[in-house]
């Protein structure tokens, strides 16, 4: 088990039926996912492919990420937490926290995925791609609106997937401390993560 500090964000290697654990050590932090194919990271897990495949606006236990080209690349096989898991929320980024009042730097997901990306031997998409906001808790109303709202997740709660293909996994624990998003008043926390190899 590995420690994602907080506001920190990490890319690394998943062979084909490796299964990765992201655990929410301490509760209701976000992570913003992304599944990069290795050997093309322009072809990646898609939230839009993905809702179209299984015409639901959030992940269940047991879907399927669709990818660019509109095939799986990895699988929800386990989750222990309420099941919040936002696929319509860009990654943050410092624009954003311009918006929101911030003049000098603040860590964002955006800065993080690139940054992991460049630590690995891999070459960067030209745009962050739309992550997979694991944890994080936006509720659609019937109207079609939407609120960011402060995370359901437990300590401990967890999710597992399995990749289908050699991958790039990017990780992000949310550095938003000025949005609900990890909570009202709450300070962004570590998380944990696992590969679990196939066989
Ligand atoms: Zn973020």
């Amino acid at each position: 088990v590995t420690l994602l500090r907080a506001r920190s964000g990490i890319a690394f290697r998943a062979q084909a039926g490796d299964g990765v654990v992201i655990t929410n050590t301490h509760g209701g932090q976000v992570v913003d996912t992304w599944i990069l194919d290795a050997s093309d990271p322009d072809r990646h897990a898609s939230a839009a492919m993905t809702w179209m495949a299984t015409r639901r606006l959030l992940l269940r236990e047991g879907d399927d990420l669709i990818d660019t080209r509109r095939e799986p690349i990895a699988r929800l096989v386990a989750d222990s937490s309420p099941g919040d898991h936002d696929l319509l929320v860009p990654s943050c980024d410092i624009v954003r926290y311009r918006q929101l009042g911030v003049e000098g730097y603040h860590d964002n997901c955006r800065d993080n995925f690139f940054e992991a990306i460049a630590s690995v031997d891999v070459p960067a998409p030209a745009n962050v791609p739309a992550p997979f906001n694991l944890f994080m808790h936006v509720p659609i109303a019937v109207d079609g609106s939407f609120e960011i709202a402060a995370p359901r997740a437990q300590a401990g709660d967890a999710v597992e997937l399995t990749v289908f293909r050699d991958a790039l996994i990017v990780l992000s624990a949310c550095p938003q401390d000025i949005a609900p998003t990890n909570g009202i008043g709450v300070a962004p926390r570590d998380v944990d993560y696992e590969i679990r190899p196939h066989g």
